[in-house]
């Protein structure tokens, strides 16, 4: 595969975008205002500019000549030929993550260096520069995964759980990578002898060609990657924001705007519970739906172009609320100091313990029972689990467009888990059958949930051709690692503002004469975002909301 553009142009992106909008060729004009960025340097043919694994610290754009992008791993294999007016650069250079390939001078060259910080001010300050240069990251990005230009081998199994994290955190996180299916391929019995793996090992990770890594920690793979060496962990940051989910990203986005010195600390990949969601059909602006992780890669996108900062693989182990500056602990040896946090942890809905339940996450399972998920579901049977009110509101809501609801709860009834009126309501309706002390014990299915198997406490199992179930069981909010810093409501949601009593702030011993701001904690300058606050809206748009609010008070707090 040898992609070359011009002088000869190049093959067509296979993603079949357009060309030059991968590998655009800058105007005089615009070369004019880069290179008040950068340094002008002649190169030699042949001289490596950037090693494959090194951080992406700079860019070139070649004034004359040609530079090459090389794949490391094929013997000298041209991915990518730039020609005059054309730049290098992908994704990786706006979170400083390590490169894919080595850049090498093709002919004798001009080239402009253009390091980092000049290239993330040019692109704030430059509206029509960023524009191509951002477009072309991001696609040159896509190009890669596509065409499978990786440094990273997963061998492992298609039904394991193990290898499917892992690929959800690569994927999730935008690193291509290769899969061995050890089920299928027969060479693989070679790679494992090679590097001495047992089956207990599996999945196992090929990280940068060499490292060999045993069922690892996604933080493993994160810290094998690079992916959080361009990081300073001591320095001390305006604003610390714990979780990358949409509100996290949100708070992000405005914070970085808005001037402000910004770290985002992220468990997983950006995204959090959206990044689940196949398509998100209620956010603004999105009238044919957007996909969760599309949203986040875009959000992320902007994030770090404004200069936000992101970790990634590492929990936020404790929050040292004692004194200020406070700081966040990620695990014994490292803390991230934090004039304020912004905490949108979010929460985790309680999920069916059942093997196969990823695979119909979005393809029959759902967490949300809103017109969108009716409409997936009109005129067949569906099954609601759970006995407290989101269940009780879910049968009702969506016996209006089914033909029966059936409702699955481990209990013998609803009365001490539902309101009133909606059990009324559940019992009136004919198009609702209620099955107490019932749980699934079963979901089958190809690409989509087809058949659901069910047992009571009696024994008695029974199998129907259902497509769709909705898990209605309540949300854990991810507050655990709080360990006592804010108050937090009966359900362990953490509470804000006018939601804190007299009380609550006395016990919490509030210092300050002013009362707590609109989405500020029991503990001054610490703020909660999104699904992890006390009586916030479950939902993406109010997350965004909540996160990009709460940078106004961040503000005032600062100035204080
Ligand atoms: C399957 C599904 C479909 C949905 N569909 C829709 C929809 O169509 N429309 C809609 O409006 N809403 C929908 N929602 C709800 C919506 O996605 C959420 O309300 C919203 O994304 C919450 O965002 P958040 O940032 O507050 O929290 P989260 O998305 O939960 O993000 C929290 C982030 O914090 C990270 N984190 C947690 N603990 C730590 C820690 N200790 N250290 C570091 N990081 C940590 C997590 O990894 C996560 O990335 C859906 C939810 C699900 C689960």
């Amino acid at each position: 595969m040898t992609l070359v553009a011009p002088p000869t142009p190049p093959s067509p992106p296979s993603s079949g975008v357009r060309a030059e909008h991968i590998y655009p060729t800058l105007t005089p004009a615009q070369l004019a205002r880069i290179a008040t960025h950068g340094r002008r340097r002649r190169v030699e043919q042949g001289e490596v500019l950037v090693q494959a694994g090194e951080p992406t610290t700079r860019i070139f754009v070649v004034g004359a000549g040609r530079i090459d992008v090389i794949r490391p791993s094929a013997a000298d294999e041209v991915v990518v030929s730039f020609g005059p007016g054309m730049f290098t650069g992908e994704a990786s250079v706006l979170t400083g993550r390590h490169g894919l390939a080595h850049i090498r001078a093709g002919a004798d060259s001009e080239v402009i260096e253009v390091g980092r910080d000049a290239l993330l001010t040019l692109i704030q300050n430059d509206a029509e520069l960023s524009d191509i240069l951002m477009r072309a990251f991001i696609l040159r990005r896509v190009e890669l995964i596509a065409r499978g230009v990786s440094d990273v081998v997963v061998l492992g199994s298609t039904h394991c759980q193990g290898t499917l994290r892992i690929r959800e955190f690569l994927t999730r996180n935008g690193h291509p990578y290769t899969v061995v299916d050890l089920d299928r391929d027969p060479s693989v019995q070679d790679l494992l002898d090679r590097f001495q793996i047992q089956p207990a090992d599996i999945p196992v990770v090929i990280c940068r060609g060499a490292l060999v890594l045993r069922n690892p920690k996604n933080q493993e793979i994160a810290d094998c990657l690079g992916f959080n060496d361009a990081i300073d962990r001591t320095h001390l940051r305006d604003l610390v924001i714990v979780g990358a989910g949409l509100a996290g990203l949100a708070a992000a986005v405005y914070g970085a705007s808005e001037g402000l010195d910004v770290l985002m600390l992220e468990s997983t990949a950006p995204g959090g519970q959206a990044g689940a969601s196949s398509r998100i059909e209620n956010y603004l602006g999105f009238p044919t739906g957007i996909s969760g992780q599309d949203l986040a890669a875009r959000a992320t996108s902007q994030a770090t172009k404004f200069g936000a900062e992101l970790m990634i693989g590492h929990d936020a182990k404790r929050l040292t609320c004692e004194r200020k500056p406070y700081a966040i602990e990620l695990d014994g040896t490292s803390r991230v100091p934090a004039r304020t946090v912004i905490i949108a942890t979010g929460a985790e809905y309680r999920r069916l313990s059942l093997a196969n339940l990823a695979q119909f996450e979005g393809a029959g399972v759902y967490y949300a029972a809103t017109f969108m998920e009716a409409q997936l579901c009109g005129g067949e049977e569906v099954v609601v689990v759970g006995g407290g009110n989101s269940a009780g509101q879910a049968a009702v809501f969506l016996a209006q467009t089914t033909k029966r609801v059936h409702m699955l709860v481990r209990g013998d009834g609803l009365a001490d888990t539902m309101s009133r009126y909606l059990i009324r309501r559940i019992e009136d309706h004919p198009g609702i059958v209620l099955h107490t002390r019932t749980e699934i014990v079963g979901l089958e299915g190809e690409r989509h949930l087809e058949r659901v198997r069910w047992r009571d406490n009696a024994g008695r199992e029974e199998t129907n051709d259902i497509r769709h179930v909705f898990t209605m069981t309540g949300a854990l909010p991810s507050t655990g690692w709080l360990q006592g810093c804010v108050a937090l409501d009966a359900r362990g949601f953490i509470k804000t503002g006018p939601d804190l009593s007299p009380e609550e702030l006395a016990a919490a011993h509030w210092p300050l004469a002013r009362p707590p701001h609109l989405l500020e904690t029991s503990l001054p300058g610490v703020f909660a975002v999104g699904d992890v606050r006390s009586g916030s809206f479950k939902r993406a748009a109010s997350a965004v909301g909540e996160g990009s609010i709460a940078i106004a008070t961040v503000h005032q707090v600062l100035h204080e």
